[in-house]
């Protein structure tokens, strides 16, 4: 991948080096973004670490890395032991404690290389939970810029942490906390978030299981160390957030809504850099063509991201609940879905759905999105899948997991009207009543307007040249061009 020669035309060039979290949902919209960089003039280095470096090359072949002479890639070591096969879903505390410890060494080395054999590196693009980069930032004096892949509501939670703890709502007392109702009571304390309840509010802050105190202090320090950065970049858009984000530029570097970056990236990326890809897994792309054969907003799409894990028995509830409900789906079960037990899918659920159900491992998600037949989405509401999902005008049910997603899907449902909540503690009967409901009632008729309407601003704010987000790109470029002075 490397073979760099020193080259007088891109020393003329600004030059980023992009690194996202080592997880599919930070991969994605940082790649966007690269190429979008690319697209104003950027020399680009994008890092990934070597274990998804590998994973790439497998699911897709040497074409997603080979780019162009402008567009390169490299990897650094994560600090883990290598998973037992490409397809194990990496342990997300695990990865945050090894790559705070062990990366900033191989991250300064590497920009020691690229400036000496490729060319100077002007600029870092960082994930907002990679802080090491900022410290390699100040020291070499080159600025940095933030890439936050949440939403901005999530990002004021986690930065409201401290007032949760003055108000005596976080951690909890005792585990028992999370069973008593305690979690419905309304949090008023953070600002622009009217409302949530202290079940939206990212998990881990409860401290009640293992690791959730080092993500605390994790997240705590990311943050503290991205009041120090040049900038904040946020996949998201003005009219979707516009109050949160005001909030957060009071007490943050400037911020800048530049999403959804992936509306960005059709605008102003071009054929050249088509190749370049991002999926970890092998994508299925028959899907599209089953979703051809059926009619229009008619199927349910079903994906828990990369990261969820479910027990056999909740499988099975969500076996039952589309089953019994009669609707045309396709559903995503990428391998390791689900935690150390069989993932085999009951005999009978298969014979009853062999008929109006489809499942793949991995898909195209945002053309899956995209495709008339969709209906609604049954999703466990990460950032990237809620973005892609209102832009196509899509309504969801939601079955969050982790940290942010607890509070995308409380965004989702009450303020933007565009999802209804499963229960954590997920029952096929729920299921089933609630996907009749998202496809064929009234209420999923509203959602899916007002899904069509955020649709609508999200093309907006991506318009040429007046969108919010076009304006906030242009600003960005021209503070990533003009550093370092
Ligand atoms: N994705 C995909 N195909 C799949 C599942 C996911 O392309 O079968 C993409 C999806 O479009 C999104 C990302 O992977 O961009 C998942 O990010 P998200 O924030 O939704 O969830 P996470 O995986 O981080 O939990």
């Amino acid at each position: 991948v490397c073979g760099i020669s020193m080259d007088s035309h891109h020393e003329k060039k600004p030059h980023a080096i992009c690194i996202p979290v080592p997880a599919q949902g930070h991969i994605n919209p940082m790649l966007k973004l690269a190429k979008i960089l690319h697209s104003k003039g950027f020399l680009i280095t994008f890092v990934n670490t070597e274990f998804n470096h590998q994973r790439l090359l497998r699911s897709r072949g040497s074409d997603a890395l080979d780019g162009v002479p402008s567009f390169r890639f490299e990897s650094i070591p994560d600090g883990l032991p290598p998973p037992e096969n490409l397809d194990a879903t990496q342990n997300v505390y695990d990865i945050c404690r090894s790559i705070q410890e062990n990366c900033l060494g191989p991250f300064k080395t590497l920009i020691a290389k690229l400036s000496e054999s490729f060319s100077p590196v002007t600029c870092i693009v960082s994930d907002l939970l990679m802080g090491f980069t900022i410290d390699a930032a100040k020291e070499l004096g080159i600025p940095a810029f933030l890439l936050y892949t949440g939403g901005a509501g999530a990002l004021i939670c986690y930065d409201q942490y401290p007032n949760l703890v003055d108000n005596g709502l976080m951690p909890l007392k005792d585990s028992s906390y999370v069973v008593n109702g305690y979690l419905d009571k309304v949090v008023d304390c953070i600002p622009n978030m009217h409302g949530i309840p202290l079940k939206n509010i990212p998990p881990f802050m409860r401290i009640v299981n293992p690791g959730d105190e080092f993500m605390v202090e994790f997240t705590n320090t990311q943050l503290h160390k991205a009041k120090t950065a040049s900038g904040i970049i946020f996949n998201t858009f003005d009219d979707l957030e516009h109050d949160i984000l005001t909030t957060l530029a009071s007490v943050f570097p400037p911020c800048y809504a530049i999403g959804p970056l992936h509306l960005l990236e059709k605008q102003l990326v071009d054929e050249s850099l088509a190749s370049i890809e991002s999926n970890l897994w092998k994508e299925e792309p028959e899907c599209l063509k089953w979703l051809d054969s059926k009619a229009s907003s008619s199927v349910v799409y079903v994906n828990f991201g990369s990261i969820t894990v479910m027990s056999h028995q909740q499988l099975v509830e969500f076996c039952w609940g589309l089953a019994n409900s009669n609707q045309p789906f396709l559903w995503i079960l990428r391998p390791g879905i689900v935690s150390g037990e069989s993932e085999a899918l009951p005999l009978e659920f298969l014979k009853e759905t062999s008929s109006r159900g489809m499942m793949v491992a991995w898909c195209p998600q945002e053309q899956v999105l995209n495709h008339p037949s969709i209906g609604g989405f049954l999703t466990h509401s990460g950032w990237n899948s809620t973005i892609e999902s209102l832009t196509n005008g899509v309504p969801m049910l939601s079955w969050p997991f982790f940290a942010d997603q607890l509070t995308n899907c409380w965004l989702s449902c009450n303020q933007w009207g565009v999802a209804m909540e499963i229960d954590n503690d997920v029952k096929r009967d729920e299921v089933e009543r609630l996907v009749i409901e998202l496809m064929t009632k009234e209420k999923g008729n509203e959602m899916r307007k007002n899904a069509i309407n955020r649709k609508d601003k999200a093309n907006e704010a991506c318009a040429y040249p007046s969108g919010s987000s076009m304006i906030s790109l242009e600003k960005v470029i021209h503070k990533l061009q003009t550093f370092p002075k």
